[in-house]
């Protein structure tokens, strides 16, 4: 698969540090239950319990958790973004939140939207997950982290995708973070569909 065009930014893809935000944490009624859309978006763990360590991971439920050395490195680069804290069983980790949001080319991949839910109004599944192309390149800018405006996976792992403008993440990733993995964001410009 080669694609040409400028790559803008990078879509973070973190390993699962096995642990669950929501569902092990008496919140499954949270979910939709037919189609496992999330229906409430401020209620928040207590306490999370992670198998594997990385300073940036995801937990199976779509959440983007970072050690407390990667929150430094996070707010040392995006000097205004707020995080949210939660006591785990390794330590204290955090969340970014109240991110922005960047729109992204459902068209480029083929994104599909199947499994309606007569109940809630959502879809079971939307995807595929990446690579990601913008729809205007003036939405992610060098140091943004932004969240993108579609949720794309299946049931309750449907996760919006949190993208970092090109300056920012090479300057991360001088920070050696371990589970710092992404793909590209690619151009608007970028004309060649996904195949
Ligand atoms: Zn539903």
């Amino acid at each position: 698969m080669k694609v040409q065009g400028k790559v803008v930014g990078q879509v973070l893809l973190p390993y699962d540090i096995d642990a669950y935000f929501y569902v092990d944490n008496g919140m499954s009624n949270i979910f939709c239950v037919d189609c496992g859309t999330r229906l409430d978006r401020d209620v928040r763990p207590k306490f999370l319990k992670i198998g594997n360590k990385f300073d940036i991971g995801s937990t199976y439920d779509g959440e983007l958790i970072l050690s407390e050395r990667s929150k430094l490195v996070f707010s040392s680069i995006f000097t205004s973004l707020n995080f949210e804290t939660y006591p785990t069983d390794k330590g204290v980790y955090s969340r970014p939140c109240d991110l922005g949001f960047v729109r992204i080319d459902a068209d480029f991949r083929n994104i599909e939207f199947s499994g309606k839910c007569d109940l809630c109004g959502g879809y079971k599944e939307i995807g595929p997950v990446g690579p990601a192309k913008l729809i205007c390149d003036e939405d992610l800018w060098d140091f943004n982290i932004l969240q993108s405006d579609l949720e794309v996976g299946f049931g309750n792992r449907k996760r919006r995708l949190i993208m970092i403008g090109m300056a920012a993440f090479s300057r991360m990733r001088q920070k050696k973070l371990s589970g710092l993995f992404s793909g590209p964001v690619y151009s608007s410009s970028l004309s060649r569909w996904w195949k």
